[in-house]
């Protein structure tokens, strides 16, 4: 393809809302045969919200969400704002809108959160978080967690002390765009893995609603790059479709990084492409645009 080809091709990306950073990317799209996609704000709306809580202990809604939302206020983590707006409708103390004060907050990357609220050490997270600390899991709370998985929902466990206190589920609906997208690439000879810090569980039930049938769960921001190598390795060409920081790493290993636009700004500037309406069909269109421009066949 001439410069030209490629400024032309560019420019009909932007116009339709596909940022494309440089002739490579452009040039790369149309050879990709392996696509793999972030779960949580890519696949997902990355909009979660609690739909379910469970208390073990005899405690209100209104002190057990004051410990989890002093807790969780301190984090980053889209799930921490979901939990924090959620245990805004159960704050009982009117005189005094703060969260109270936490302590010693730590965020374990991938597993959760933990501080000390008004004396106590509360945690929010996982299992493998409960677990690290030696909190013992009744069975009736490891069924409400595969049932919440078997639906596609995050189960959030809370322990206070040690010992577990509560249960949350929280949903993250698919985007529109996903299936159809899903679906295209396949019918084009393009394998789409889906790659997610989230538990097991529930990364297949998503992957059975989307339709992708390679998943791998679990996995910490230095394997989803991993990942993307292993795939290169053997003979593939990839693209990385995420949003959020521990994408990055993935995004920079892949042939073509894509991100979505209403993800962070680590993300957006990790990727070579950039998909501004943060449709997943775009990934499409990308490939096509690619086609077009440096197809010889006229
Ligand atoms: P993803 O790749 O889906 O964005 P992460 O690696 O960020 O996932 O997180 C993996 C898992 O760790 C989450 O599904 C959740 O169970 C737990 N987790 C991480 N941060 C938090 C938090 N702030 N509050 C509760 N749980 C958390
Ligand atoms: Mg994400």
């Amino acid at each position: 393809a001439t410069p030209t080809a490629v400024m032309v091709g560019t420019g009909v990306g932007a116009s339709q809302g596909v940022l494309i950073k440089g002739g490579q990317a452009l040039e790369r799209a149309h050879m990709v045969n392996c696509i793999v996609f972030d779960k949580t704000g890519t696949l997902t709306m990355g909009k979660p919200v609690v739909v379910k809580t469970k208390l073990l202990k005899n405690m209100t809604l209104g002190e057990f969400y004051e410990l989890v939302a002093a807790t969780e206020v301190n984090s980053e983590h889209p799930l921490a704002k979901a939990i924090v707006n959620h245990a805004k409708k159960f704050r009982d103390d009117e005189e005094n809108p703060a969260w109270p004060q936490a302590h010693d907050f730590l965020s374990i990357t991938g597993n959760g959160v933990k501080a000390t609220v008004k004396g106590r050490e509360v945690m929010v997270g996982n299992k493998n978080l409960m677990s690290q600390h030696g909190v013992y899991i009744p069975e009736d709370a490891e069924e409400m967690l595969a049932e919440a998985e078997e639906m596609a929902q995050t189960g959030i466990l809370v322990s206070v002390n040690r010992e577990l206190t509560g249960l949350l589920a929280v949903s993250d609906p698919l985007k529109p765009s996903a299936r159809a997208a899903i679906s295209i690439l396949k019918s084009m000879n393009i394998a789409s893995i889906m790659v997610t810090g989230d538990n097991w569980g529930t990364a297949n039930a998503i992957a059975r609603e989307v339709g992708i049938d390679s998943v791998m769960a679990e996995a910490k921001p230095k394997q989803k790059a991993e990942k993307v190598k292993e795939l290169q390795a053997s003979g593939h060409v990839v693209a990385m479709v995420g949003d959020g920081i521990n994408d990055a790493p993935a995004l920079v290993a892949a042939d073509v990084g894509i991100a979505i636009g209403a993800g962070t700004d680590i993300a957006i500037e990790a990727a070579d492409i950039v998909l501004m309406k943060s449709n997943l069909e775009d990934v499409i269109t990308a490939i096509d645009l690619s086609k077009k421009t440096f197809s010889r066949i006229r």
